[in-house]
């Protein structure tokens, strides 16, 4: 979104002329604890589903503040958030101590593949797996005429296997041993759970449902879009408080774009502030299109990370020459830890591909 229509949002924002509303599809919190009430579930358990970033910092602020009741703040570690994001979320948690805040701040991740994205794309490049979570950009080749042309994007997945999803469980974790209750458990009838969403309301679109599809005594709310608030007025927000403003994502996140788009995300940011993540990205980028070509995937268009559906390395040749000169041997220890967990942990007859 360019930053005019951004302001277009600031002017006249409200939730409850959004057809999103109108139509059932975004509620407020006081619509889905009413709901959760009349299912009898009347011990509803608030939890921030925190990502380290700009939106849900400004929730966490708000509930050091006392605006906004958590019993739970959870972060899920996605396995490739810049390192600079892990200094973010350290940072939040100093403050929450010197704010006196104590509500249980849980770190989690996903829960078969504990070390994330990175893992699921080294589980897909070196093994038989198939379920590709990530929202890359495809091209596909006429099988007469061997032309290429752009086609559309991979589903985004990653967002709810790697964030959400291990948030939910890790607040049902947390609350069952509360309970006295152990993990394969049943919750009991009168347990509820709204877990906070960070989204503006620049983002409504991004609501689909305030219902879990995998639990049915958790809802999902978005109090930011409930107070009209936007991406934009979050950061300011924080640049008014000088409390840390950068955008959470992972580094070889494909809604990395170039600096023409001024929302804080892009590759030049990964390239100056995490070199070697750049090359990993970069490994990460041609690897899914050395594996594709072998045929032995369902998806059978050919992926990018970067928009232009050209190779990252290509498009930031200048910079993936320099950085390789000084990173390229660390990048390679990278790739073969990482060959040797993927045989130990997934065990698979052979590598599909090697570096
Ligand atoms: S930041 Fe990008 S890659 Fe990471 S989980 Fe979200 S959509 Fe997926």
């Amino acid at each position: 979104m360019q930053p005019e229509q951004l302001e277009l949002f600031e002017i006249t924002p409200d939730y409850r002329d959004h057809k999103k509303y109108r139509e059932g599809i975004f509620k407020t919190k006081a619509q889905i604890k009413a709901e959760l009430l009349e299912l009898g579930r009347d011990r509803i358990y608030h939890v921030l589903s925190f990502g380290g970033g700009t939106q849900s910092a400004h929730l966490l602020e708000q509930h050091f503040q006392g605006l906004i009741h958590y019993d739970y703040i959870i972060f899920s570690d996605t396995g490739a958030e810049p390192q600079f994001i892990h200094e973010q979320v350290a940072w939040w948690q100093r403050r929450q101590q010197a704010c006196g805040n104590t509500t249980p701040f849980i770190i989690t991740h996903h829960s078969s593949m504990e070390r994330g994205l990175e893992e699921m794309l080294m589980r897909y490049i070196h093994t038989d797996y198939q379920r590709f979570q990530m929202p890359v950009y495809c091209s596909t080749m006429d099988p007469v005429t061997g032309e290429i042309k752009a086609a559309g994007m991979m589903p985004r997945q990653c967002t709810v296997d790697f964030k959400i999803v291990p948030v939910k469980q890790a607040a049902r974790r947390a609350v069952l041993e509360l309970h006295g209750l152990g993990y394969r458990q049943q919750m009991p009838d009168n347990i509820g759970f709204i877990i906070d969403i960070g989204f503006s309301y620049d983002e409504i679109r991004r609501i689909n449902t305030s219902q879990s599809p995998q639990f049915k005594y958790v809802r999902l709310a978005y109090p930011l879009v409930e107070q009209n608030e936007t991406t934009a007025g979050s950061i300011r927000f924080l640049e008014d408080n000088r409390f840390p403003t950068r955008r959470s994502r992972c580094y070889l996140c494909p809604f990395n774009c170039d600096g023409a788009r001024d929302i804080g995300m892009d590759w030049d940011e990964i390239i100056e502030a995490e070199p070697l993540s750049f090359l990993k990205a970069c490994y990460f980028d041609q690897a899914l299109r050395k594996v594709q070509r072998t045929g032995s995937k369902i998806m059978k268009s050919i992926p990018f990370l970067h928009y232009s559906r050209r190779p990252l390395d290509e498009v930031y040749a200048a910079e993936h020459e320099r950085i390789s000169a000084v990173h390229g041997a660390e990048l390679n220890r990278w790739v073969s830890g990482w060959e040797a967990a993927i045989q130990k942990k997934w065990n698979p007859d052979e590598l599909l591909i090697r570096a």
